[in-house]
């Protein structure tokens, strides 16, 4: 099949129709040994330094791997990408976009798909029959996510890992069903992480420091039960068809319709505190906000550029939120138990 780049989550079961396989442009900068370096490479070509790290990462990739066409969401996603995708055109690499619908509607969600697919040469109904395919792979991937707040034996880094690569299924769905559903029983008989670790949500766009922030959340005695934005790339609602399933995804859309999700969420999980992650320079930082004021658990706002790992600094603030949460957990057992009740010499 012949590679096509993708800049975000897209109707991947569309471009697998037409022939392509899919190659998440992030996924590939995030993991290779040294992403810095495609960094430096999109800033040597005039990338100015005040541009966010993903996609100086995604123009690199796509001159170091070769990639020769790619899809770029025009809506939906990120307004930089709108002048990668002039770049990327200028550079000879062909594009070709795609709109998410202003807002969540199978409706027009179904006019996208078609136009999208008659740009590639190919059906709705031949994707249907992709749909179909990959769903094994959703299921197991979201089966996953249930083990890890439900039974508590998935960490909060594979949580994320096989979350954030449904995107395109690391380029091989069979492997990537294969490998998982081993993961999936050999958690099973795991020994349940201890009720007295903290819960933590995750919220926003993935992070460059992902390996480092949730194994240093882990060590302070606190998990991340709930990747907002990782499990929507697995399309939690598949509904009946290829429209539906893409507007319930909550990404392109409205932050309201993410924090419908999102509240649901924290409730189920029973979560006591929430990360937003914000990348610098990104404009999706600004609905912090929004999400101060809509949410009512403890939030701390962590930021990344270009370090692929935590900063002291982050180190400290995380590591004084995990202490805060504890306090709270404390007072909380305090005055639900009998024996303190009453006692506030306790
Ligand atoms: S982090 Fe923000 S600015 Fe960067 S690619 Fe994603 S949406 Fe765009």
């Amino acid at each position: 099949m012949r590679k096509i780049g993708i800049t975000t989550t897209v109707p991947i079961e569309i471009l697998m129709a037409a022939g392509y396989q899919p190659v998440d442009l992030n996924n590939i900068f995030i993991t290779d040994p040294h992403p810095e370096r495609l960094i430096n490479f999109a800033e040597r070509t005039g990338f100015p330094l005040n541009c966010c790290s993903w996609i100086k990462g995604i123009y690199g990739v796509c001159f170091d791997r070769d990639i020769d066409t790619v899809l770029c969401v025009t809506t939906g996603d990120c307004s930089n990408t709108i002048m990668l995708a002039e770049v990327l055109k200028h550079k000879g690499i062909t594009v070709i976009p795609f709109a998410y619908p202003e807002r969540s509607s199978p409706g027009l969600m179904q006019q996208a798909l078609e136009v999208l697919a008659g740009t590639l040469g190919t059906t709705i109904e031949a994707a249907s029959k992709v749909r179909d395919e990959l769903q094994p792979c959703r299921t197991l991937a979201l089966e996953l996510d249930n083990l890890t707040w439900e039974n508590d034996v998935i960490s909060g880094m594979e949580n994320h890992l096989w979350l954030v690569t449904t995107s395109d299924f690391n380029q091989d769905h069979r492997q990537y069903r294969l490998h998982l559903a081993a993961l999936v029983n050999e958690s099973r008989p795991r020994q349940p992480y201890p009720p007295e670790h903290l819960r933590l949500a995750y919220i926003g766009v993935p992070p460059v420091y992902a390996q480092d922030l949730y194994s240093f959340l882990e060590g302070q005695g606190a998990r991340v039960v709930f990747n907002e934005v990782q499990r929507q790339f697995a399309m939690p609602q598949p509904g009946d068809s290829l429209a539906e399933q893409y507007s319930s995804y909550t990404y392109p859309y409205s932050i309201y319709d993410r924090l419908r999700d999102i509240r649901a969420e924290l409730k189920r999980r029973r979560v006591d505190g929430v990360l937003h992650y914000v990348q610098a320079f990104c404009h999706r930082g600004i609905g912090d906000i929004i999400f101060r004021d809509a949410l009512d658990l403890p939030i701390l706002t962590i930021e990344g550029n270009s370090d692929f790992f935590l900063g002291t600094h982050l180190k400290t603030r995380v590591e004084a939120f995990v202490d805060m949460l504890r306090r709270n957990q404390r007072l909380e057992n305090r005055t639900a138990s009998p024996d303190w009740r009453g006692c506030p010499a306790k």
